[in-house]
């Protein structure tokens, strides 16, 4: 099991204008260290405001970290120039949530799907088009020569998207970076591009980023899950792990809002999540769930940060409730 991405001590810091002269600092995430091993899907899982999209970014290296290092493949990418990042960008490619904007609407798909081969110089035109009848195979938009002359608005919500996922692998990267990519499309749709990437990954040992809010897709989708709250990783391990024993109270509570059977045996009373998320201005001392959470214990949870513990192997929470082994 080789490590592909290394993601050390990652943090983010945003600068908001408020007024004028005035700007305040929005930290959008604390101190995430997380790798991923190739061939395997790792989702990210949380509600809006946890920070998973701008980690999805910085994993595909289109924002440069704060603070940390980002490591792909052995390469520290750390401050590396443009120039530099070329055999990266052919290797780690994103697909994005919405269908409708991520496509060009002027570009028929069968140049949606050369552009990155002519972006990264691959190939004369015979191969190129070759590449992308074969893309377009591969994400099932068949016969696809037929696909390759329509444009965006003659596709489907679910067919756009296949699109998008045809112009990711048409250059066959180790790395894919999916950001919600079943959020925006038609329920009987996003069954089968969640069914589509697990086949290409298994066809092909791509290994997947999949970034979510829904912990019951990541759950279909993924070896490993890491459940992220105001720009933390707060509980990360196996799949089966995390679904069938979450032991942070936030990973429980967005276990009850899906119907799943009973997962865990530890918790005793429903864990109640109050309220909306804290602001990331202000954000509160001590455990960053304290103001949401049912088990928060009086005097320690709000004053003190509790830190990532590993609890079984490869089972890791950052909660109170489970003694600091570090
Ligand atoms: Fe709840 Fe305390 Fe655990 Fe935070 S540390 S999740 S407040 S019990």
């Amino acid at each position: 099991m080789t490590e592909l991405l290394a993601l050390q001590h990652v943090g983010m810091m945003f600068h908001v204008r408020t007024h004028f002269f005035r700007s305040v600092g929005v930290v959008a995430l604390r101190d995430v260290s997380i790798s991923l091993i190739r061939g395997e899907t790792l989702s990210l899982v949380g509600e809006s405001g946890s920070g998973k999209t701008t980690l999805a970014r910085i994993c595909l290296r289109l924002l440069e970290p704060t603070t940390g290092r980002v490591i792909f493949n052995g390469m520290d990418l750390t401050g590396a120039k443009e120039s530099d990042l070329k055999q990266f960008r052919r290797n780690a490619q994103g697909i994005f949530q919405d269908p409708f904007s991520s496509l060009d609407p002027f570009m028929n798909v069968a140049q949606i799907v050369e552009e990155p081969l002519l972006i990264h110089h691959l190939k004369n035109a015979k191969a190129r088009r070759e590449l992308v009848h074969w893309a377009l195979e591969e994400v099932k938009l068949q016969p696809a020569k037929e696909f390759a002359s329509k444009y965006p608005h003659m596709l489907s919500g679910g067919q756009r998207q296949r699109v998008a996922i045809a112009r990711a692998v048409v250059l066959q990267p180790e790395m894919v970076v999916a950001d919600e990519p079943v959020s925006m499309i038609d329920a009987s749709s996003k069954a089968e591009i969640l069914t589509l990437l697990r086949e290409l990954q298994d066809r092909h040992s791509t290994s997947f980023i999949y970034i979510t809010h829904d912990i019951a897709t990541a759950r279909h989708f993924s070896h490993r899950i890491a459940v992220m709250y105001l720009g933390r990783i707060v509980e990360t391990g196996p799949t089966r792990e995390v679904i069938e024993n979450p032991l942070h109270p936030y990973t429980r509570a967005l276990l009850e809002a899906v119907p799943l059977p009973d997962p865990a045996n530890r918790f005793k009373q429903r864990a109640v999540v109050v309220g909306e998320p804290p602001s990331p201005v202000h954000p509160p001392p001590g455990c960053q769930f304290h103001p949401r959470c049912s088990y928060a214990i009086a005097g320690k949870c709000e004053l003190l940060q509790p830190r990532l513990t590993e609890v079984t192997q490869g089972h890791l929470v950052e909660c109170h409730l489970w003694p600091d082994t570090n």
